[in-house]
């Protein structure tokens, strides 16, 4: 081939744990706290009322999670190891510094909620944990970074490589970790299911 490919935009997925046993026991306690954290935070209802219809999200109020809860701190700390290898991946040089944990918080869809289109400012690298995913759960939409400037820019075929499409979709499983810089934009389109699908998102600086 003649051609090269540049201005990657990696996306990574995978297991937060690799032993079963150990996977499912972090995440019964990351359910039950995720589900009573709903009955505690009155200010996140207020705040999902206004801004997260047919769903629970404490982005507006508990949203440094993994300084308040062990259970979040043990899911920090698993996490780490996926973002350093993330970090390593996309050959950031860091100048010495630690990306670290900054926002955690938890995000409770009922059917039909849906979470538009976003990205995550101030942060470097943000992803998802998937804590309970019923089947044929929405999955996580990203979109191409050069979307805006493709301005005459003919359609791709129907089935053409999942790197030519202008978005890709990940499947939303629970036990599974989501990680891409955080400038990417994304998307979850409505729960198609009735029943709550329950996911934990984060960021991580350097700054
Ligand atoms: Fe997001």
């Amino acid at each position: 081939m003649a051609s090269r490919r540049f201005f990657s935009t990696p996306v990574y997925c995978a297991p937060l744990l690799r032993g079963a046993a150990e996977r499912g026991d972090l995440n019964a306690r990351l359910l039950r706290e995720c589900l009573q954290l709903r009955e505690d935070d009155a200010a996140g209802r207020a705040w999902s009322r206004r801004k997260y219809p047919g769903g629970f999200t404490s982005y507006g109020s508990a949203h440094r999670m993994h300084t308040l809860s062990p259970t979040f701190a043990k899911l920090q700390r698993r996490l780490d190891r996926h973002v350093r290898a993330f970090a390593g991946e996309l050959e950031f040089d860091l100048e010495g510094r630690e990306l670290s944990m900054t926002d955690c918080w938890v995000n409770l869809m009922g059917p039909g909620a849906v979470h538009g289109l976003h990205l995550h400012p101030l942060a470097t690298i943000s992803g998802t944990y998937y804590v309970r995913t019923p089947r044929g759960s929405s999955v996580l939409k990203l979109e191409d970074p050069r979307l805006d400037r493709m301005m005459a820019a003919p359609p791709r075929r129907a089935d053409c490589h999942p790197e030519n499409r202008a978005w890709i979709e990940v499947p939303a499983e629970a036990g599974r970790v989501v990680l891409f810089e955080s400038w990417l934009r994304h998307e979850v389109p409505p729960n198609p299911t009735g029943r709550e699908r329950v996911s934990i998102s984060f960021n991580y600086g350097w700054f």
